[in-house]
């Protein structure tokens, strides 16, 4: 009996759309041991199981199962071809279209491919030649090669041809020796006059190749390839030679030093790697730049036109976009620094419209089925704004009527607010959440960390009471609302007993207002009727947390209300939250204290210190934010216990029973004491890592000072300056840095001088990448390989197709939008992949 091949393919090809999610009955493994009986032993599914780790695919992380599932599609692939191609029959050769031949110089032949295509008759017409396996094709690589190629993600024709360069070095001036310059980028051609192995270094233990080249003019100039002897002996004396590279001066003679270089035949004139602008790729370990780019090249030119066209032509031509074979072959290999700004633009427009196809099409599922109750009594949300002892900023005002507007429909909220630290979020959450619980339903309140859960509950039971305790069993008499109110707190630390009373509570309705940490949405955790969700930063809560919120509301979904600190600027905005509309709170109550922000270079590092322990002997408090050192928690966790430790016994050992140490290492409960006692003012300086980050509100605290500030973002500083200011007093935010280069020094006297967090952020998102913008590198934001995500007109475009083409067909299944399907998929993939 021989596998269902064809059956396989499917399950495959879910598992690539679902995720490596492994959801099939039985597991991939369940499936493969059953297709397996009887197999042949070198039969294509034999050899995928092969390549499967001893216990199987489950063993694999998602994205050892993603390059598993991709060679293995290519195999089934591979093996299909081989079987309509029939035994030895010769099937006709496809056309193999040469691309044109393009340099600036304008007379290069491009590299012929004849020694390295795979025979025609394993090549698949049109564009399946780009599943078929890069190992298939016959070259002079080896396995290992593959193997590392493979690392990179490079498993099929079409990985290879997609795989952009990070840069180009521009080699296109191609020059008389004799006219060389130093210290600029050009290309020289001649004939190799002598070459040979040298010794160099101390006591002759570096072997290398030198190289004497002389051009048509009779100009001559050594060349020098450290550590690699072998080179000699391929470049004979009288071979013609390319190089291109930087001269430099050695010994008062000119020298280019490891340039690039190519050897050059009549039938290859180089272009690969001299002459012209050229590729540089991402490696892996002991992979060549030569290697890939030779690899590329070839198949680039051997397949780029096959590639299939995404995008439809009159949305093409609408936005003056290069086809993308075109495309592709210019990403790699630019005619000029023009039409590589051209090919860029289009690659960037299909991974913005990936983006986009992606959060519109969540959006719409989100909000799909209006089944959301429609909440539009303002009474209670009214009465409690009434009775709180300030008025709201108008800022507040705007946001509450965003919310209480999306409340008043059936089609589920999904709403992101967004305001500095401090702007008041709370308030207006805590009154859409009553006006839930008027309208007969619970609302749940998501924090990401157990600190920050139990801040919460204290802050909903203040402001709902007037006093600071939580009363007993959360029970509030609250006056906007007929009956009085029950408030729980759920979270991974809640005690056997408590939590089974508090699930029961949740279950039948006895609690209306919950608060905790992820726990909330776990299975088991069922819901009376739940109406509302808040989560707060949203950066930490997916596409997984939300779909399961979502399966919390039994008689329809609930509504979605997402807070965070983090200032997201609109280009942000429109792509990685584009899933979720947006409010912005942009004002600060009144009254806020000022806080002074002041850089100290490191000889004035003791004044920082004097400044904080002035503070605490006025009966203030501090924050010790301890440097982002490389590594992992348990890393970060050292540092701070070593400063933790530093502070006791050295700068203030008078102090030292009120310093306490908070670090992403301790226990739930002991995080918590540490927390209570600073909260409490029991303790005067608090040493942290970054996990104090978000939302931590203690007034009485008013120097915030962060040591290796450098290593931190810009809105991540920004944040940590935000827990101090919440009270009566000034406030100081403290930054050191040891060494700060003259970069890091124009960074940290940006956060000095200006106190907006939107600015901050753009800043960052322009430095340091998005990744960064939110302090850790954190999943779901992607790393885009072309467009960027400040590019707002691109990204507008992109937003306005995206709802184009999902209005007309939302599931993109139509044969015309089948590749636009494919390329998401794709993309999303690979922009999730970089991060890992
Ligand atoms: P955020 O969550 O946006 O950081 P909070 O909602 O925690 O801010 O508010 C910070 C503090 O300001 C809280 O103590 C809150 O009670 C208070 N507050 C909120 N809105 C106002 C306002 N309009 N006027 C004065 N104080 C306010
Ligand atoms: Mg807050």
């Amino acid at each position: 009996m021989t596998a269902d091949l064809g059956r396989l393919k499917e399950v495959l090809q879910q598992e690539l759309e679902g995720g490596m999610a492994d959801a099939l009955e039985g597991g991939m493994d369940g499936l493969l041991v059953e297709q397996a009986r009887g197999e042949a032993p070198r039969s294509p599914l034999l050899r995928m199981v092969a390549a499967l780790p001893p216990r199987g695919y489950r063993e694999l992380d998602n994205e050892g199962r993603r390059r598993w599932v991709r060679r293995a599609l290519a195999t089934i692939a591979a093996d299909a071809e081989a079987t309509a191609s029939g035994g030895g029959k010769r099937r006709k050769a496809t056309p193999r279209r040469k691309a044109p031949a393009r340099s600036a110089a304008g007379n290069t032949k491009r590299a012929s491919t004849s020694n390295t295509a795979a025979p025609p008759s394993k090549i698949p017409p049109g564009a399946a030649a780009l599943d078929v396996p890069l190992r298939q094709a016959r070259t002079k690589l080896r396995g290992p090669t593959f193997d590392k190629l493979e690392k990179l993600g490079l498993v099929t024709v079409g990985d290879a041809i997609r795989h952009y360069p990070r840069r180009h070095n521009d080699f296109s001036l191609t020059v008389p020796i004799s006219e060389l310059v130093a210290g600029v980028e050009q290309t020289i051609r001649g004939t190799v006059d002598v070459a040979r192995e040298i010794r160099m270094g101390r006591g002759g233990r570096m072997r290398s190749t030198e190289v004497q080249v002389t051009d048509e003019a009779g100009s001559r100039i050594r060349v020098v390839w450290f550590n690699q002897p072998y080179l000699a002996r391929s470049m004979r004396e009288g071979a013609e030679i390319a190089i291109a590279g930087q001269v430099r001066a050695y010994r008062g003679h000119a020298t280019f030093q490891n340039p690039e270089y190519e050897l050059l035949t009549p039938d290859k004139d180089g272009g690969t790697h001299t002459g012209r602008l050229v590729p540089v790729y991402r490696l892996t370990e002991r992979l060549a730049q030569r290697t890939v780019r030779e690899l590329i090249a070839n198949r680039l030119e051997a397949f780029a036109d096959r590639l299939p066209e995404p995008l439809p032509q009159e949305l093409r031509e609408r936005h003056g976009l290069m086809g993308i074979a075109e495309a592709t072959r210019q990403i790699h290999y630019p005619d000029s620094a023009e039409s590589l700004a051209v090919a860029r633009k289009r690659l960037g427009f299909d991974e913005l419209l990936a983006i986009q196809l992606g959060v519109v099409r969540r959006k719409q599922e989100w909000q799909a089925e209006g089944d959301a109750p429609a909440i539009d009594d303002r009474t209670a949300a009214d009465e409690f704004i009434a009775s709180l002892p300030f008025e709201l900023t108008s800022a507040q005002r705007r946001a509450l009527n965003d919310v209480q507007s999306d409340l008043a429909r059936t089609v589920p909220m999904a709403r992101l607010m967004e305001g500095d630290v401090g702007s008041g979020k709370t308030v207006v959450a805590l009154a859409a959440m009553l006006a839930t619980v008027a309208s007969g339903r619970q609302a749940v309140m998501m924090a990401p960390t157990e600190v920050l859960a139990e801040q919460h509950f204290r802050t909903i039971c203040t402001l709902l009471s007037g006093g600071p305790e939580p009363p007993l069993n959360g029970v509030l008499p609250v006056p906007c609302l007929p009956l009085p109110l029950r408030a729980v707190l759920l979270t991974g630390s809640t005690k056997a007993k408590q939590r089974r009373d508090t699930l029961s509570a949740i279950a039948h309705g006895g609690a209306q207002i919950i608060v905790g940490t992820h726990a909330l949405i776990e299975e088991g955790v069922e819901y009376q009727r739940l109406g509302l969700g808040v989560v707060d930063e949203q950066h930490r809560f997916g596409v997984m947390q939300r779909s399961a919120l979502k399966s919390k509301g039994k008689d329809g979904s609930p509504h979605l209300l997402v807070m965070t600190a983090t200032p997201i600027p609109r280009t942000l905005a429109l792509t990685i939250y584009g899933d979720l509309d947006l409010t912005v709170i942009d004002e600060m109550p009144p009254g806020r204290t000022p806080i002074t922000t002041r850089w100290l270079p490191p000889d004035q590092r003791s004044e920082a210190f004097d400044a904080l322990r002035a503070e605490v002997d006025a009966g203030r408090q501090a924050f010790v934010i301890c440097p982002l050192v490389e590594g992992s928690e348990t890393v970060l966790s050292r540092a701070a216990t070593e400063e933790y430790e530093r502070l006791r016994t050295d700068q203030f050992p008078d102090l030292a029973d009120r310093i306490e140490l908070l670090h992403g290492r301790m226990s739930g409960k002991k995080k918590n004491e540490a927390m209570q006692r600073f909260a409490s003012g029991e303790a005067a300086i608090l040493v942290s890592t970054a996990v104090v980050e978000v939302g931590i509100d203690i007034p009485n605290a008013t120097v915030m000072l962060i040591e290796g500030a450098d290593r931190f973002g810009l809105a991540q500083l920004h944040q940590f300056r935000g827990r101090v200011g919440r009270g009566e007093h000034p406030s100081l935010c403290l930054l050191l840095a040891d060494d700060p280069g003259p970069e890091a020094e124009e960074r940290l006297s940006t956060v000095e001088r200006t106190s907006d967090g939107f600015k901050l952020a753009e800043a960052d998102l322009e430095l340091r990448g998005a990744g960064e913008l939110f302090g850790v590198k954190q999943s779901g934001v992607p790393t885009l390989r072309i467009a960027s995500l400040l590019d707002a007109p691109l990204i507008d475009a992109t937003r306005r197709e995206a709802e184009a083409l999902l209005a007309d067909d939302p599931e993109l299944a139509s044969v015309e939008h089948r590749e636009l399907r494919l390329q998401v998929i794709r993309i999303a993939e690979s922009v999730v992949d970089e991060q890992h």
